[in-house]
């Protein structure tokens, strides 16, 4: 997606540890009309595949996932970080380690909000190293869910996130995918 790819050239930096910060536009401030482009463009790649729900994981993966929600018509479900203090025992949980902060986080999804039927498209910020979409993958499984398909909006391709998804088989759409930061520069997956 060209307009994405720009924002993150002009926007982006690059920190140690092959990190993109982007949070001028998609991690601390989010950029609205980007979004909607953004929710357009998965929703283009995901219309009429019977979608029931997008579900995304807190708190960079929401900006992104509720536009592409309100471009298909169905709501969208957050998977929490937190345990919060109204949803107790009725949960779908699974742990995620995140190589880019070095911890590991339980996720949870009350069961109220995925049912036996839905067909939902997952939807993330990043895709690194995989872990995060694979808790979600755990959540939908014991959700007895149908997964549609998985929408990324930057894929950094050089680390092993693609590979172990593609081993699911599920189809992934990355509209920005980048080849590598090295020596602080951003370099894209050549369109083939
Ligand atoms: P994964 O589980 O695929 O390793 O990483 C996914 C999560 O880690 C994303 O949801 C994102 O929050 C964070 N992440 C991984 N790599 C980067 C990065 O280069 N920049 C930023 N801003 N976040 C990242």
């Amino acid at each position: 997606m060209k307009l994405l790819e720009e924002q993150i050239k002009t926007r982006g930096t690059v920190l140690p540890g092959n990190v993109l910060k982007v949070d001028s536009f998609l991690n601390h401030q989010i950029d609205p009309v980007l979004m909607q482009a953004i929710g357009k463009a998965f929703a283009d790649r995901f219309q009429n595949l019977g979608i029931t729900k997008i579900v995304t994981i807190e708190s960079s993966g929401i900006a992104p996932a509720v536009f592409t929600g309100l471009e298909l018509g169905v709501p969208v479900v957050f998977a929490r970080k937190k345990k919060s203090l109204t949803l107790t025992d009725n949960l779908y949980t699974s742990s995620v380690y995140s190589f880019t902060k070095k911890e590991t986080n339980d996720i949870s999804v009350s069961k109220n909000f995925l049912m036996k039927g839905d067909k939902i498209l997952l939807i993330d910020d990043f895709l690194a190293n995989g872990q995060a979409v694979l808790g979600l993958l755990e959540v939908a499984e014991q959700a007895e869910v149908e997964v549609i398909g998985i929408g990324i909006v930057i894929e950094k391709s050089f680390q092993q996130g693609r590979s172990l998804l593609e081993k699911t088989g599920y189809p992934i759409y990355s509209l920005a995918r980048i080849a590598s930061l090295e020596k602080e520069q951003i370099r894209f997956v050549e369109e083939s």
